[in-house]
C-alpha cells in the first residue's frame, strides 16, 4: 500500500533519526518528497509510504509516541483548462486515457482515469497541470 504523509516534527526530535527507523523497524520503503527541516525548529516532511497495511499503522503509533504529527494525503492533478490552447501535447504522454482529444480537437480531460503519474505536468508547454495535494 502506497501512501502519501505529512510529517510535522516538534522542534525537539527533528534531530531524531526518524525516517531511518520507519525503514528499519517497520520494512516501509520510503519516498521522500519534500523536506523543511531545520535543526531546533518545527520541521515537515512530505513522503510516500510504500508498507503493508500492518505495519503502517505500527509505524504511525510509533511516529505518535515521538509527538510527531502524521496526516494522509491524496494527490490530484489540476488542469488549468481557461488557459489550455488543445495543443494536444499532453495526451501523448497520457498512458491511461484520461487526456483525450474528441473529435473538435478539444482537449477533455477525465479524472477518473487518472493515475497521478505527473508526466502531463512535464509535458505541457504552457505548464497547465499541477499537482494538488489534499488530506
Ligand atoms: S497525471 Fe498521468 S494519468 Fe493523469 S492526466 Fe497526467 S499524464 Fe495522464
Ligand atoms: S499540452 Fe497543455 S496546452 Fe496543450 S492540450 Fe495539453 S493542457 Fe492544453
Amino acid at each position: 500500500m502506497k501512501k502519501r504523509y505529512v510529517l510535522t516534527f516538534p522542534s525537539d526530535t527533528t534531530n531524531e533519526p526518524i525516517t531511518y527507523n520507519l525503514v528499519k523497524q517497520f520494512d516501509i520503503k520510503i519516498n521522500i518528497i519534500k523536506a523543511k527541516i531545520n535543526a531546533g525548529e518545527e520541521g515537515t516532511l512530505l513522503l510516500e509510504m510504500d508498507a503493508a497495511q500492518e505495519n503502517i499503522r505500527k509505524a504511525r503509533k510509533y511516529l505518535e509516541e515521538n509527538h510527531i504529527a502524521c496526516q494522509s494525503v491524496e494527490k490530484k492533478v489540476h488542469w488549468k483548462e481557461d488557459e489550455c490552447m488543445h495543443c494536444g501535447a499532453c495526451t501523448a504522454v497520457c498512458f491511461s486515457q484520461a487526456l483525450t482529444m474528441d473529435a473538435n480537437r478539444q482537449l477533455i480531460f477525465n479524472t477518473e482515469k487518472c493515475i497521478v503519474c505527473e508526466l502531463c505536468v512535464k509535458a505541457c508547454p504552457l505548464k497547465l497541470f499541477e499537482i494538488h495535494f489534499s488530506e
